[in-house]
């Protein structure tokens, strides 16, 4: 994928060098005052901005101080482009958080072998990030990444009194069907249940990730108990009517999953990991009642009640 580099400077002379000096290893995007560059850097999401010191409105570090506090941004490096050598200006630049800079008059081999370096790390950066929040075998999150974020799910619904819906999935027989297609098969079929689960979860915010085995969970914001008792029964379905063929299952002759729910506005005490606790109760509930079906966990001093819909 081609990289986006964002140019923030005042002068449409120092613009026009380094793009000229940059565009064959980037598309370039510029802006000529540190609010418009804020602005593009939002909606862009730029791998990285060169960023001139001395600007009329607003100047670099200002504007480098505004990217280093937009959790959005922060993580995207800046390199200042400056005028004036020496090692205080150097410390200035670093201590504002940029990651380099490059002194004025421009030498075009200069620049493009810091951008290259750079834009190197910063690629070696995403594919970290990547392999740490991602599961292997099907793309989806992974359980670390889905307790990060359900984590702050859980804080944001109890602060709005939201209510947050869970979903645990969990694969019917499939260690039968592990036993009678063998390992290989079972790895394609769970790669088969992750993307469907994943069509079916596209709501901004939502997230499905793969919890563990033959197991997914998935978080849906500002859910309530009705929509998540819907949604339930709307996977349920369309796992079935995939029709994998499961020849050894009980339930039926195709795959076919069980879904844990829950749906609450959390209160002062309520936990991720009290809410997943009583979508696993709830889980255990359609398991027990004939599997291929959705149970609603409703937690009620510190029982858990549940409520079974058959797909
Ligand atoms: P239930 O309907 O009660 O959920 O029965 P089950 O057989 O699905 O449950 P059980 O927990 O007994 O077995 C889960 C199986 O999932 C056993 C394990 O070998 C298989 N499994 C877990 N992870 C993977 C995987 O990554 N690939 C494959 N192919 N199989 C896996
Ligand atoms: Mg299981
Ligand atoms: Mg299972």
């Amino acid at each position: 994928m081609e990289s986006t580099i964002l140019i923030i400077d005042d002068h449409a002379d120092t613009i026009r060098l380094l793009s000229a000096m940059l565009r064959d290893q980037a598309r370039v995007l510029f802006a000529t005052n540190g609010l418009a560059g804020l602005e593009i850097a939002r909606a862009e999401r730029p791998q990285l901005i060169l960023l001139d010191v001395q600007m009329k409105s607003m100047d670099g570090f200002e504007v480098c101080a505004r990217i280093m506090g937009d959790p959005d941004l922060r993580h995207c490096p800046v390199i200042f482009v400056t005028a004036s050598a020496g090692i205080e200006s150097e410390i200035a630049c670093l201590d504002a958080g940029a990651v380099d800079f490059i002194t004025k008059p421009l030498n075009g081999a200069v620049v493009q072998a810091r951008v290259r370096t750079h834009l190197r790390l910063q690629a070696a950066l995403a594919s970290l990030d990547t392999l740490a929040s991602r599961d292997g075998l099907t793309g989806l999150h992974n359980r670390r990444s889905f307790d990060e974020q359900m984590a702050v799910e859980v804080a944001r619904h109890r602060r709005q009194h939201a209510s947050l819906g869970v979903a645990l999935v969990d694969v019917d027989h499939f260690k039968l069907y592990n036993d009678h297609y063998g390992h290989q098969m079972g790895d394609d079929c769970l790669r088969r249940v992750a993307q469907a689960l994943a069509d079916c979860t596209r709501r901004p915010g939502e997230v499905v990730a793969r919890y563990g085995g033959e197991e997914f969970v998935v978080l849906l914001p500002n859910t309530t108990v009705e929509d998540v008792l819907r949604y339930g029964q709307w996977i349920c379905s369309h796992i079935e009517g995939l029709q994998l063929p499961h020849e050894a299952s009980a339930v039926g002759r195709n795959v076919t999953i069980s879904v844990g729910l829950c749906a609450v506005v959390p209160g002062l005490d309520d936990t991720a990991v009290q809410l997943l606790a009583v979508a696993d109760k709830a889980l255990y509930e359609a398991k027990r009642a004939g599997r291929n079906r959705s149970t609603m966990g409703v937690a009620s001093h510190g029982s858990v009640a549940t409520v079974s819909t058959p797909c």
